[in-house]
């Protein structure tokens, strides 16, 4: 039937929302660990140029990893979702991530 959701979607969409939260709940580490890592350099009492490698280290792993986050592909369009974070629709088809959640689960 037209418009109904084959097998292959709801596998590919559930896969591609796995990818999304993983890629996102890395990015919320990485942000929320700063804290909990500047508090155990300050207790480690590192030389200076030591603990800022650290924490430039820290920051540009965070990047890296906002980046990948922003290159999440969408599953309908098979394009960029977004290229800026948090944002709830494709940028490029408007597929809502609640959809590829909705779909993903076969709905
Ligand atoms: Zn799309």
């Amino acid at each position: 039937m037209p418009g109904e959701i084959s097998t292959p979607d709801v596998q590919r969409y559930g896969r591609a929302w796995h990818n999304y939260v993983a890629r996102r709940n890395l990015v919320v580490v990485l942000f929320v660990g700063l804290v909990p890592l500047g508090a155990l350099i300050a207790r480690l009492k590192l030389s200076e140029i030591v603990s800022m490698s650290v924490l430039a280290g820290w920051i540009a792993v965070y990047l890296a990893g906002a980046w990948w986050l922003t290159q999440w592909k969408c599953p309908r369009c098979g394009k960029t979702f977004a290229n800026r974070l948090w944002t709830p629709r494709c940028i490029s088809c408007g597929l809502s991530k609640d959809e590829v959640v909705a779909v993903g689960r076969g709905k």
